[in-house]
C-alpha cells in the first residue's frame, strides 16, 4: 500500500496505471475510519484493479466551525486500518493540494430540490461543499468507480445528479450502510458519544425500521410526528425525521404512488449530530 500526499505523486500514480489498462476504483473520505469505510474500500476492491481511498477533511462541507474542529484525526489509525482491505493508494491531499490558490473550484452546478431539504434545511452550504470537493478529487483521481455509502443517502443522490449533469463517465456504486451489532450506523462521530449516548444511540435506527410496518397502518403526518416523539422522549435533539421519495426526497403523501421510499433522521445526541436512514421500498 502507497501513501501518496500530494497531487505530483498521485498523477505519476495514476497515469502508470492507466497505461497499464487498470480499472481505478475510489473512495472519499474524512477519515476517522471505521468498519463502514473499510467495506467501502473493499467494494471498491471487488469491482478495480487498484483502489485509492482519499482522507481529506473538507472545510468548505462543514457550515459550523467548531464541528470542524472537532473531527477526529487519528491518521497513524487510518493507515494501519487500511492494510490488508485491497486498498493500494491512501491518497493524503493538503487543503492547498485540494483548492490550490487562484484556482476556481466552486461549482455553479445547484442540485436545487434535493439539496433544499433536510441536511441541506439544517446545514446549509454543506451540499455545495461536498459537490466541490468531490468533483475536484475526481479530477485528481480520474477513477472509472466512485463507492460511497448509504449511510448519507442525501449526499449519494446530490452526487448522482452531479455526475448525470457533468455526463461524467465515472460510476457510482452505493454500498450499504455498516452497523454495530445494536443497529446503531458506523460514524467518525460514534467516538464523541458520552456512554449514556451511546447507550440511547440504537434507538435511532430501531425507530426508523418501525416505519417498515407502519406504512401501510399510518398516515405518514402520524408516522413522522411519532418518530420525532420518540427520540425526543429520551432526549434527542431531533432535526427532522421525514419519510420521503427515494429519488426526488421530497416528502411523499402517499406510499403507493412511489417505487422508492426512504425515512431519513437527524438527530442531536447531546452536542454530536447523528444521521441515519432505513430504506422502506423497494
Ligand atoms: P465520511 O468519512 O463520513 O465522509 O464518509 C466517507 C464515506 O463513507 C461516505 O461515502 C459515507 O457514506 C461512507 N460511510 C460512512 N459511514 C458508513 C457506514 N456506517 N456504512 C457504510 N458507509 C459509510
Amino acid at each position: 500500500m502507497l501513501i501518496i500526499k500530494n497531487n505530483a505523486g498521485l498523477q505519476v500514480f495514476i497515469a502508470a496505471a492507466q497505461k497499464k489498462g487498470q480499472r481505478i476504483g475510489f473512495v472519499p473520505t474524512m477519515g476517522a475510519l471505521h468498519e463502514g469505510h473499510l467495506a467501502l474500500v473493499r467494494h471498491a476492491a471487488s469491482l478495480s484493479d487498484i483502489v485509492v481511498c482519499s482522507i481529506f477533511v473538507n472545510p468548505t462541507q462543514f457550515n459550523d466551525p467548531s464541528d470542524l474542529e472537532k473531527y477526529p484525526r487519528p491518521i497513524t489509525r487510518d493507515i494501519h486500518l487500511l492494510h490488508n482491505v485491497g486498498c493500494t493508494v491512501v491518497y493524503l491531499p493538503s487543503v492547498d493540494d485540494v483548492y490550490p490558490p487562484g484556482l476556481n473550484t466552486s461549482m455553479r452546478l445547484k442540485p436545487g430540490p434535493l439539496s433544499e431539504v433536510m441536511e441541506g434545511e439544517f446545514r446549509p452550504g454543506h451540499f455545495a461543499g461536498v459537490m466541490q470537493v468531490v468533483n475536484r478529487l475526481l479530477d485528481l483521481v480520474t477513477p472509472d468507480y466512485l463507492i460511497m455509502g448509504q449511510k448519507d443517502y442525501q449526499q449519494v443522490a446530490i452526487i448522482r445528479f452531479m455526475l448525470q449533469s457533468l455526463k461524467s463517465t465515472v460510476e457510482l456504486v452505493v454500498s450499504p450502510t455498516i452497523r454495530e451489532k445494536d443497529g446503531l450506523a458506523m460514524s467518525s462521530r460514534n467516538v464523541r458519544l458520552t456512554k449514556a449516548w451511546r447507550s440511547h444511540a440504537p434507538l435511532i435506527h430501531k425507530t426508523l425500521s418501525l416505519v417498515r410496518g407502519q406504512l401501510n397502518q399510518k398516515t405518514l403526518q402520524t408516522i413522522e410526528k411519532e418518530g420525532i416523539e420518540a427520540l425526543e422522549e429520551v432526549g434527542f435533539r431531533p432535526e427532522y425525521f421525514r419519510v420521503v421519495d427515494g429519488e426526488t426526497l421530497q416528502q411523499i403523501k402517499d406510499p403507493s404512488h412511489h417505487d422508492h421510499i426512504v425515512v431519513c433522521t437527524a438527530a442531536w445526541a447531546g452536542d454530536v449530530r447523528l444521521i441515519d436512514n432505513v430504506i422502506l421500498k423497494p
